[in-house]
């Protein structure tokens, strides 16, 4: 697997093209006539893999849908027809976190989970963190690939290695302390979960030595007041991480922190479309990732839609890094935007604004038809020693001061909403169906 993809962290872009280029190639004379998900699907759009003569045609290549792998699985389970070699040629298997829909299986090769670790090796070298450092991965390790990744970098790198999974948070942070984690990876929701038990707890979080925070499953690390509390509260640096289990760990945030993702693009190909008509969009314009991994040609995902929004970004990086970026990182999905009396919102605008407030320890928001109309209803959860009310009438009035909506904001009694380790579930839609 050469060159490795630090090596082409600073190439020239021409570079970086012949060699995503030289590296599609060799995965579709992989790929075609043994992948039979693949080999069928061309079939059917009439194209053969041996007419793309340059990186440009690879349009000319059908789009790939979760719901096309999702078939692609029931049709030969247990895992698919996307599987390209015999399954004695895999080492492991994981599957998606199952948000939306029954869960994915993926499965990977020896080689192709050091290229995942490859990979994860790039983000935390990104953030800055050394075979010197001590990782702390509170995480539970079941089938869901999030942090496994992380594992494998953390040994490529040579970092040590504390894994903190089926413990409570309280214990976790001791043992933070005690062997003198550095580096903490875990979802932003755990991260500020972590705090507030120790707040509870009258635990000095500043007595463990954490000075960096990646964080990956959900956004957060991209929203800027969710993560300027992070970093008040854990007095480190925290960096943005964006993958998926199907196609990899493509994106990760430099030191510098420019307001942005770098995409390792030796490793991964991105284009960006306007998701309702197909059409290519130009750097700077929001629209859906439409991603190709070149290290995976065991289980590969080739102009696969993610759902993801993003807007490019090909202006040079201080850091000295040639990779593209995602401008403010993964922005949303393409199916939680909401119109609501003629406004549009994310959900992440949502917790942008909330999260201004140190008195919410957790939210919650629903989305319910009123008359057919879509209304906002909010609920927050207020730690002692603030004057809920209050609290409660200022997240009103800055939700309607951001957002232009009149939300409606209610105060939860403490403990009754959801706490999460893994992927947060804060948004709920019932104004559906
Ligand atoms: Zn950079």
């Amino acid at each position: 697997m050469t060159p490795l993809g630090e090596l082409l962290e600073n190439a020239p872009r021409d570079k970086l093209r012949e060699v995503q280029w030289q590296k599609l190639e060799e995965l579709l004379r992989l790929v075609s006539g043994r992948n039979r998900f693949y080999t069928e699907k061309w079939h059917k759009a009439g194209i053969s893999p041996e007419e793309l003569k340059s990186l440009g045609d690879l349009r000319k290549l059908p789009f790939t849908r979760k719901s096309e792998l999702a078939r692609a699985q029931d049709e030969a389970p247990p895992f698919g027809t996307n599987a390209t070699f015999p399954a004695e040629a895999y080492s492991r298997v994981h599957q998606t976190s199952g948000t939306t829909g029954t869960p994915l299986r993926v499965v990977d090769t020896p080689e192709s989970w050091e290229w995942w670790g490859q990979c994860w090796r790039l983000v935390l070298r990104g953030a800055g963190v050394t075979r010197s450092d001590r990782v702390f991965l509170p995480f539970s390790f079941g089938p869901f690939i999030g942090f496994w990744a992380a594992v494998e970098g953390a040994r490529q790198l040579g970092a040590m290695m504390i894994p903190g999974g089926g413990w409570g948070s309280l214990e976790r942070l001791h043992m933070m302390r005690e062997l003198q984690a550095t580096v903490l990876c875990c979802t932003p929701t755990y991260a500020l979960r972590l705090a507030v038990v120790a707040r509870e707890q009258k635990f000095d979080l500043r007595s463990v030595p954490v000075r960096v925070l990646i964080h990956a499953g959900e956004p957060g690390a991209n929203v800027p007041h969710t993560k300027a509390r992070i970093e008040a509260d854990w007095g480190a640096k925290c960096f943005d991480h964006a993958g998926a289990s199907e196609v990899g760990a493509h994106s990760f945030e430099c030191e510098l922190q420019p307001g942005g993702i770098h995409i390792i693009e030796s490793e991964f190909i991105p284009e960006v479309i306007d998701p309702q008509t197909e059409k290519e969009m130009p750097p700077g314009e929001t629209g859906e990732l439409v991603i190709t991994n070149l290290g995976r040609p065991g289980f590969p995902v080739i102009r696969y839609r993610t759902g993801d929004l993003v807007r490019l970004d090909l202006q040079a990086c201080a850091c000295g890094r040639t990779l593209a970026r995602f401008d403010g990182g993964l922005l949303g999905r393409t199916d939680d935007m909401l119109t609501i009396r003629g406004v549009n919102v994310y959900p992440t605008a949502i917790e942008n604004v909330i999260r201004q407030f140190s008195a919410v320890d957790e939210f919650q928001v629903t989305v319910e038809r009123r008359q057919e109309m879509r209304h906002l209803e909010v609920q927050i959860e207020v730690h002692s020693g603030h004057e809920a009310e209050e609290v409660r009438a200022r997240v009103e009035q800055a939700i309607y001061g951001a957002l232009s909506l009149r939300p409606t904001v209610t105060v939860a009694p403490p403990g009754a909403l959801t706490r999460f380790e893994m992927k947060a579930r804060r948004f709920h839609r019932l104004d559906q169906g």
